[in-house]
This record gives C-alpha cells, sequence and structure tokens, in this order.
C-alpha cells in the first residue's frame, strides 16, 4: 500500500522563556497549537527547566513535544516568537531601554534568519511597534511575515471592560484599540459595536473605559510585577489564525504603506491574518477625531523607530 508521508509536524519556536515566554509555551502546549515547541533562551537553564516541567504533564496533555533548544531549531519552525528582551534597569530611561532591546533584538533576528527563510516572526519584546519594524528590517523579509502583537491585548482589555460594563461576554463585543501599543494607543469608539449595535456610553464613561485599558499592564505590573496570561492567550490566537489559515481579523502591528497618508511605520490596525501573515489591512474607517489621534500616535512611533535605527545602524 503506496502511503502519503505524514506532513511535517507544525513548530513554534518561543525565544525568550521569561514571564511572558514561559507562559506563551505553556498556552501553545496545553491548547496543542503545534506539534512541536521550542524554547530559546540565554538563560539556557530556564528553558531546560521550564521544558522539563511541561513534558512532564504530557501524561495529561499528549501528542506536543517540548524541548529546550538552539537557534538551528528555528530551522523548521513555521512561527517564531521573540519574547526576550531586557528588563529596565533602575535609573534607567525608556530610551535606553530601547537602545538595549534594539540590539539585541537585531542579534536574535539575525540568528533566526540565519537558520530559517520561510517561517513568520511574531513579535511580543516591547516597545512592541518600534522592535517589529526594526526586526521587518533586520530580517530583509516581505512584512507580511514579520508581525507585532500590536493592539490585541489592548483591544481584549477593551472589549473585557465594556463587557463588564453592559453584562455582555466580551467574545460578542466588537471594539478596537489602535496605533501604538503604549501611551498613544487610542479607542475606535465610532465603529465599537455589539451584533452591529453601536455603544452608547457617556463621554465619562468611555473615558473611563479608555484610562483603564491604557493603564491595566502598569496595574498588574505594580501587582505582580510583570504581565504574561492574557499576552500569551493573545500571541496564541495569532499563532491559531496563521497556522490553520484562518483569515482572521486581528488587531496586530504591521508595516502601514500609505494607510490615511502614514507609511514606514509600523503600528496596530485590524488586519487580515493567515498562512503568509498579515494579508491585508482593513480601513476601520474611524472618525476625524479618532484619526488625527493614529495620526499622532503614528508620528510618535516613527520618531522612536528613527531614533532605534539609528542608535542600532
Ligand atoms: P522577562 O525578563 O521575564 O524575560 C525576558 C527573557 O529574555 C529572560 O528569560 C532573558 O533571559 C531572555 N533574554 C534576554 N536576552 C536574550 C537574548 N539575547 N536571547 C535570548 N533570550 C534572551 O520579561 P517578560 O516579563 O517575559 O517580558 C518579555 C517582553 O515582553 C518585555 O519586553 C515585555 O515588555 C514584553 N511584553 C509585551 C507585551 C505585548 O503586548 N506585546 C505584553 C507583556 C509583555
Amino acid at each position: 500500500m503506496n502511503v502519503s508521508p505524514l506532513s511535517k509536524p507544525k513548530r513554534i519556536a518561543v525565544i525568550g522563556a521569561g514571564e511572558v515566554g514561559s507562559t506563551t509555551a505553556y498556552t501553545l502546549f496545553l491548547r496543542k497549537r503545534a506539534e512541536e515547541i521550542v524554547l530559546i533562551d540565554i538563560a539556557k537553564k530556564k528553558a531546560l527547566g521550564d521544558a522539563l516541567d511541561m513534558s512532564h504533564g504530557l501524561p495529561f496533555v499528549g501528542g506536543v513535544k517540548v524541548w529546550a533548544g538552539e537557534y538551528s531549531d528555528c530551522a523548521d519552525a513555521d512561527i517564531i516568537i521573540v519574547t526576550a528582551g531586557a528588563a529596565q534597569r533602575p535609573g534607567e530611561t525608556r530610551q535606553d531601554l530601547l537602545g538595549r532591546n534594539a540590539s539585541i533584538i537585531q542579534q536574535i533576528v539575525r540568528e533566526i534568519v540565519a537558520h530559517n527563510q520561510r517561517g513568520i516572526i511574531l513579535m511580543a519584546t516591547n516597545p512592541v511597534d518600534v522592535l517589529s519594524y526594526l526586526a521587518w528590517k533586520t530580517s530583509g523579509w516581505e512584512s507580511s511575515r514579520v508581525i507585532g502583537s500590536g493592539t490585541l491585548l489592548d483591544s481584549a482589555r477593551f472589549r473585557y471592560l465594556i463587557g463588564n460594563e453592559l453584562g455582555v461576554d466580551p467574545r460578542s463585543v466588537h471594539a478596537h484599540i489602535v496605533g501604538e501599543h503604549g501611551d498613544t494607543e487610542l479607542p475606535v469608539w465610532s465603529r465599537a459595536n455589539i451584533t452591529g449595535v453601536p455603544i452608547e456610553f457617556s463621554s465619562e464613561a468611555k473615558q473611563s473605559i479608555y484610562e483603564q485599558t491604557k493603564q491595566a499592564a502598569y496595574q498588574i505590573i505594580e501587582a505582580k510585577g510583570y504581565t504574561s496570561y492574557a499576552i500569551a492567550l493573545a500571541l496564541d490566537r495569532i499563532c491559531a489564525a496563521i497556522l490553520s489559515d484562518e483569515h482572521a481579523v486581528l488587531n496586530v502591528s504591521t508595516l502601514l504603506t500609505d494607510y490615511h497618508g502614514i507609511s514606514d511605520t509600523y503600528l496596530g490596525v485590524p488586519c487580515v491574518v493567515g498562512r503568509s501573515g498579515v494579508e491585508r489591512v482593513i480601513d476601520l474607517g474611524p472618525s476625524e477625531s479618532e484619526f488625527a489621534l493614529l495620526q499622532a500616535s503614528a508620528k510618535a512611533l516613527k520618531t522612536r523607530i528613527d531614533w532605534a535605527m539609528n542608535a542600532i545602524s
């Protein structure tokens, strides 16, 4: 009997086995998002510990191989998730941190592309929009295959808060945060709806939900030192859209070219995501005031992108 060869197992490489990386690997593992998950970190013992710990759960999960590996293991990866980075040192400015993370990401992406030319790089390290641009430039790949987690997490927080306010499952809330994953991000209230019905809130309620969305990361970091669970689920969601060729609309960070006049900047906007990465950008058609905020966010990002590109050249 002639049996066709089994297709290659799906592989996801997670670079950086810190709080975000290990929680992401565990989420991918529990959801069996790929048959192979490899963790890569300069802290080799941490990656090894995580890989062993997860592997010991295989009798309860099954069907996923997890190991601590090297950059050469990126060779067969369909998706390489980058969560590695330096943490802020006491007294260090955000700009200094950006300079250090920019050169770390440049080195990591050089390692990835030395072994893999066909995968998709999914960036999570902050500042994610700036570093996604830098990763794209360093890779030499088409921008569709270098994606940032963008405002997917922020939009999830926004939908959760709106759903809470209205007593509706957040999965039924269609609402977007766009722009920078950070302080200049903005809510697109003009398009927010539940099954097509516009959301009517007072301007105070809107401002409060927006502020809570923006402050969420600070609040969680203040409480437990880092954020991990929701970002891990957001990264898993993007992996699902890619690996199952879903053509799902997700607010990821992508290179914008002449998007309402915004060009040569990565920022979070609704994108159709499938097997080839970002297939296209959806124009949300923001209101005039929202559009002005989006342009301001893009301008702020462009300045930081230019600074980071200079810092590593
Ligand atoms: P962490 O300090 O716990 O982990 C970082 C890991 O990176 C460490 O294990 C470290 O050893 C590793 N690392 C450092 N340099 C490396 C290198 N050159 N090669 C390989 N590994 C290296 O930090 P964390 O809490 O996991 O956060 C990681 C990043 O994710 C941060 O930049 C954080 O701001 C970001 N983050 C992004 C989002 C988002 O929505 N995009 C959400 C949460 C956190």
